[in-house]
């Protein structure tokens, strides 16, 4: 009888999947396992097959639960994905190795001061607001152009854009949307990420470009 597969082992299917159809190579498309309310336990079969990447939304909870994990593991790589606020900006550079929530110019300003203190300069993408929601944070599309001055003028290494689509509506108009603001926006040679696709729509987010994909539920069901 072969053995069941592991949610790790089914996500990564489906993102080789994905990758064949839209003929990418599935190295362009880093997994960021979500990882936000689980507890160390739930988290460290994955370190133990050998995954790396993990997102987390608050600081403090990171803080709480990755120095014992990562000591453990030290190549282990976090993201916070979750809104940031000023205050925290100096603890977020010094825990993470990348921000997806860079969404207006007084966090930009004040990663650039913490980057600037700490000597550590995090990658960050730029959070967009495509379904001009207000509520789930990003910057404006139209306040995009501003924001990335203002983060070249701090000396912030922006790796990308992120975004979160609205919910109960087809995502893949906001995905081709972020993808094209990063091509609009972006370095000529296509070099920014796009951190796109959660566990509802990771599939056709990489159709459509994603190279950062951030998925919980279905690595670590659903949450309590
Ligand atoms: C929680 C969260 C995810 C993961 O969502 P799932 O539906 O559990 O895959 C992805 N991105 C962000 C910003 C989140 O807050």
């Amino acid at each position: 009888m072969e053995m069941a597969q592991t949610p790790l082992a089914l996500v990564r299917d489906e993102i080789d999947r994905a990758c064949r159809i839209a003929r990418r190579e599935p190295g362009e498309v880093t997994l960021i396992a979500v990882s936000k309310t689980r507890p160390a336990e739930a988290i460290a079969p994955l370190l133990k097959h050998g995954h790396r990447d993990f997102g987390e939304n608050r600081v403090q909870e990171a803080q709480d639960k990755w120095p014992a994990l990562r000591e453990a593991y030290p190549e282990t790589r976090l993201h916070l994905i979750g809104q940031l606020q000023s205050n925290k900006a100096e603890d977020a550079a010094a825990l993470f190795d990348c921000i997806h929530s860079l969404d207006r110019p007084s966090l930009a300003k004040a990663l650039g001061k913490a980057f600037d203190k700490t000597g550590r300069r995090v990658p960050c993408f730029v959070q967009v607001d495509v379904g001009e929601e207000d509520q789930k944070g990003g910057c404006a599309i139209a306040d995009l152009p501003a924001l990335l001055d203002l983060a070249r003028e701090a000396d912030i290494p922006v790796a990308g854009l992120m975004c979160i689509p609205p919910f109960d509506i087809e995502p893949a108009p906001f995905f081709a949307l972020l993808d094209k603001l990063a091509r609009d926006h972006g370095p000529a040679d296509g070099s920014w990420g796009r951190s796109m696709g959660m566990s509802a729509d990771y599939p056709s987010a990489i159709m459509l470009g994603a190279t950062h994909v951030r998925v919980g539920t279905a690595l670590f069901g659903e949450r309590g």
